[in-house]
């Protein structure tokens, strides 16, 4: 059984996905490395085994600890005396639930890709899973990372822009707007296979990002969601365009664009959150700055690293204000939160800061369910739909 005090020493991380030719995965490794709390010394890291041990080598892991697959990884690294603390799951949607699950059930805690799982079935099996062995599931909710948000969500709770009216989610690419799947694009390929993506297309993937921003920065839960769903390529198996509507809980509208073929726009997630006394926006693309319009005054730019910032926003920023910091930042401060948890844990105290301000199993259960939601709304002819976690 691996040694789990953590005290004195990084946090031994270990990867299942994330080989060569694959998204998301290496961009967890730069994120794991940023504040030095992590250290990556195992992985089952492709579906192919070779691929996965040649990519191992190349990323100086000792060929005893690269894995022909997770089950593998599991057995061996839970009966080391240095085993792995936590697992990042970086591989498509479908696999997730039985890698988190063998995880947990191992002693094993999980930092796992959004969204959490491909069916609303698998991800309440996972929940009843994190609640009976007690383990730590982080999702990566990436945006949610941004330090602007953190302001954000401080400012509406503060009251800043007062009772909130509306709030505009957009989460518009462009990577899908032809058919690449059937030219063996590698993330496309899954990505439009509902048995391996889940029920919901461009909602699944990218309007789950977007639904947990709009809830994260103002604190809003959805009442119920109207959808109206949209496949433009020919021959895709699922949306590529999807256009809700979110009544929140207490009186609130909201409306969550998410896109696939939006022709233009590389990663053009926006936020815009209007209240009784102002409103604030945020763009991905310019992620340093917060634009704050208070009722009958002038625009106003608030900038990362200046004065005045909430005690969280200073903390996850690295560099002086003019220095532009961004995705991989983002990313890092969501490991930062997951490693203070996981001490938090093992210290058995409260978390501080940023380990207060992460993506757990109830937010992954919530995405799921939206998209489970928008999906019966669209197919039942555009009626309301309460999502059954919210
Ligand atoms: P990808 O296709 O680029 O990579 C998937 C990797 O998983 C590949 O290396 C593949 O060989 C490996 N794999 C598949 N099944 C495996 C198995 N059983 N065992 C070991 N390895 C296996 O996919 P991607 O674009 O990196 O997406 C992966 C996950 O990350 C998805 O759930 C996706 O939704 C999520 N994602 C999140 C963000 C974010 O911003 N947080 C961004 C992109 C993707």
């Amino acid at each position: 059984m691996a040694n789990k005090t953590l005290k004195g020493r990084r946090i031994r991380l270990g990867m299942v996905g994330g080989g060569e030719g694959a998204y998301i995965g290496g961009i967890h490794r730069f994120a794991a490395r940023l504040d030095n709390q992590f250290e990556l010394v195992a992985g089952a890291f492709d579906v192919n085994a070779e691929r996965g041990h040649a990519f191992a080598a190349q990323n100086f892991i000792a060929a005893d600890r690269s894995y022909d697959d997770y089950q593998s990884l599991i057995a061996a690294e839970s009966r080391r005396e240095d085993g792995v603390d936590v697992v990042a799951i970086c591989t498509p949607n479908f696999t997730h639930y039985p890698i988190a699950r063998a995880c947990l059930e191992a002693g094993i805690d999980v930092i796992c890709e959004k969204p959490l799982t491909s069916t609303l079935a698998d991800a309440e099996a996972l929940a009843e899973v994190v609640g009976n062995t007690g383990r730590f599931l982080g999702v990566t909710y990436t945006y949610s990372g941004y330090p602007m948000i953190a302001e954000a969500r401080q400012r509406v709770e503060a009251g800043l822009i007062g009772r909130v009216r509306t709030v505009q989610v957009e989460y518009p690419l462009e990577w899908m707007a032809t058919g690449i799947e059937f030219n063996h694009n590698q993330q496309a390929a899954w990505r439009v296979d509902p048995k391996k993506n889940g029920r919901g297309g461009s909602v699944g993937d990218i309007g789950t990002h977007a639904y947990h921003l709009a809830g994260y920065v103002t604190g809003l839960k959805a009442e119920s969601v109207v959808a109206d769903l949209a496949t433009f390529v020919e021959g895709r198996m699922l949306d590529d365009n999807a256009h809700v509507m979110i009544r929140y809980q207490g009186g609130a509208r909201g409306l969550l664009w998410s896109s696939q073929v939006a022709i233009g726009c590389s990663n053009s997630l926006r936020l815009r959150v209007f209240g009784e006394k102002g409103s604030l926006m945020w763009f991905q693309e310019q992620p340093n700055e917060l634009i704050y319009t208070p009722l009958e005054g002038n625009t106003r730019i608030i900038k990362r690293g200046r004065a005045d910032l909430d005690a969280l926003t200073a903390a996850r920023s690295r560099t002086p204000p003019g220095h532009p910091e961004g995705y991989i930042e983002a990313f890092s401060n969501l490991y930062a939160g997951f490693a203070e948890a996981l001490r938090a844990r093992d210290e058995q105290r409260e978390p501080a800061g940023a380990g207060r301000h992460i993506p757990q199993i109830y937010d992954g259960l919530k995405g799921v369910a939206f998209v489970d939601a928008v999906v019966d709304s669209h197919e039942q002819n555009t009626r309301w739909v309460t999502p059954k976690y919210r």
